[in-house]
């Protein structure tokens, strides 16, 4: 009888202590519907220098500061740039 008790808190002590989760939030608030006119700033892509629109930019937080690239591959290369040092 005892074990049964034991048992059974255990398992809603793991039930109650688990991780729980928590839908990622991405940092772009709610979604607007841009008609014809782009959102967003335009920002230089470091490694390319290309422009690159913030709505459609890959992004790389680095502390406090958000990088933009033109694509992937831009945001691979700069990694692996910054990684060296
Ligand atoms: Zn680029």
């Amino acid at each position: 009888m005892l074990g049964v008790v034991w048992t059974i808190s255990r398992t809603i002590r793991g039930l109650m202590g688990g991780p729980r989760q928590r839908p990622a939030r991405g940092p772009s608030g709610p979604s607007q519907r841009a008609a014809n006119v782009p959102q967003g700033r335009t920002v230089r892509d470091p490694v390319c220098g290309m422009f690159v629109s913030t709505e459609v930019s890959h992004r790389l937080v680095q502390g406090n500061k958000v990088l933009h690239f033109c694509s992937q591959e831009c945001l691979d290369a700069y990694e692996r740039k910054t990684a060296k040092v």
